[in-house]
């Protein structure tokens, strides 16, 4: 049957997979083999990180957003958010939290401004970051930004940069954006993203509507060939105050489904791309909050998020619907994590900075070039 035949290609020979191989794979023909998919996407995990995970406190600093996605809760048209940008005092204490839990990295998120004072405000957090008694590395997720900014960041300490693409159809992603959003701009943002230094990340939502198993295969494709080094993806969740949460809203069993889609993305691109970072995104944990970012650990991903900002922050900054963990405090979410990681046999990379393999092969594949 196609399906073991391409299986076994994926474990020996993954970058001979095509666009069609990819499709095969992400629609197993029965639940024994979608098990034996995420099995042979683990056990290409625990090759490349063993039984851990790489834990990132989440920072989300800033609600402001000049962008209107049209499926995001913190578009520039949604009034009913309240809007925030947190102290300088606030986020140093968040980052110190990230520090004392252990967490080893720090991921900054923010709406997207490109106004000198956003620009200057990221660069000063960075230079407040490097004064801490910790060796965080520093992930952001702020935009499409110049170059130059990029550069300044990089500079200031920060060493991953996260930026979604969201669909890498051009089709889909002009659907699910407003005109003024180009594609090209995008992609062209990645590659100064790698120019600037950086560890690039990007990723989709899984799910959306009128997307096809093809159109994911293309996403992993695209995932190849722009040479990412860190994968963020999980299943679309509509946000109702959003244009395509009204145009779309959930029906039946759909967020369950795309949740299981979801975790066949994590172990296809795993098996695609086996020395990359992936997270098991809040996403997962949205639509099955007892054990989501768990079996998407155990589909291959090994990095998750938790927050460490303040709680009272929480409840701004919902991208769709079902937030999980709106109010946890950070210890609670920290000894959740480790209990809920132990139950399936992984623990958590507690003060590693737990960098991308790819990253480094990719800078060497590059000087040889
Ligand atoms: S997805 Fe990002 S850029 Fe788009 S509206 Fe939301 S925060 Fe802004």
């Amino acid at each position: 049957m196609d399906f073991y035949r391409i299986l076994a290609k994926a474990r020996s020979n993954p970058g001979e997979l095509d666009a069609g191989d990819i499709a095969v794979l992400l629609d197993p023909p029965d639940a024994a083999a979608q098990q034996e998919l995420f099995q042979a996407a683990y056990r290409k995990k625990v090759e490349l990180c063993g039984k851990r995970v790489h834990l990132r406190g989440l920072i989300e600093f800033s609600n402001i957003c000049t962008r209107n996605c049209l499926y995001c809760g913190i578009r520039r048209d949604n009034d009913r958010v309240s809007r925030y940008t947190m102290s300088m005092d606030e986020i140093i204490r968040s980052a110190a939290a990230a520090g004392e839990f252990g967490y080893g990295s720090a991921v900054l998120q923010s709406g997207e401004r490109n106004d000198r004072q956003f620009v200057d405000l990221v660069e000063e957090i960075l230079l407040k970051i490097r004064e801490l008694p910790y060796d965080l590395g520093i992930t952001l997720s702020c935009g499409e930004q110049s170059l130059e900014t990029y550069i300044r960041w990089r500079k200031a300490g920060a060493r991953r940069y996260l930026l979604r693409i969201e669909s890498a159809s051009e089709k889909i992603f002009r659907a699910i954006h407003p005109a003024d959003a180009s594609f090209t701009g995008r992609k062209d943002a990645l590659q100064r993203l790698k120019d600037a230094g950086f560890q690039t990340g990007s990723g989709v939502m899984i799910g959306l509507p009128g997307q096809s198993i093809a159109d994911l295969a293309q996403d992993i494709l695209f995932f190849r060939e722009t040479d990412l080094d860190m994968i963020g993806m999980g299943p679309y969740l509509p946000q109702d105050e959003t244009p395509l949460g009204k145009m779309f809203p959930d029906q039946g069993n759909a967020a369950e489904k795309r949740l299981e889609l979801a975790l066949r993305m994590i172990a296809v691109t795993r098996l695609v791309l086996p020395d990359v970072n992936i997270a098991a995104t809040t996403a997962l944990q949205a639509i099955s909050p007892a054990d989501g970012r768990e079996r998407g650990i155990l589909a291959g991903a090994n990095v998750i998020m938790p927050n460490v900002g303040d709680v009272s922050r929480r409840k701004d900054y919902q991208l769709y619907n079902g937030k999980p963990a709106l109010d946890e405090n950070n210890s609670l979410i920290r000894e959740k994590l480790i209990a809920s990681l132990a139950a399936i046999g992984e623990q958590p990379g507690f003060n590693e900075a737990g960098d991308p393999q790819h990253f480094f092969n990719r800078i060497k594949k590059n000087e040889r070039i």
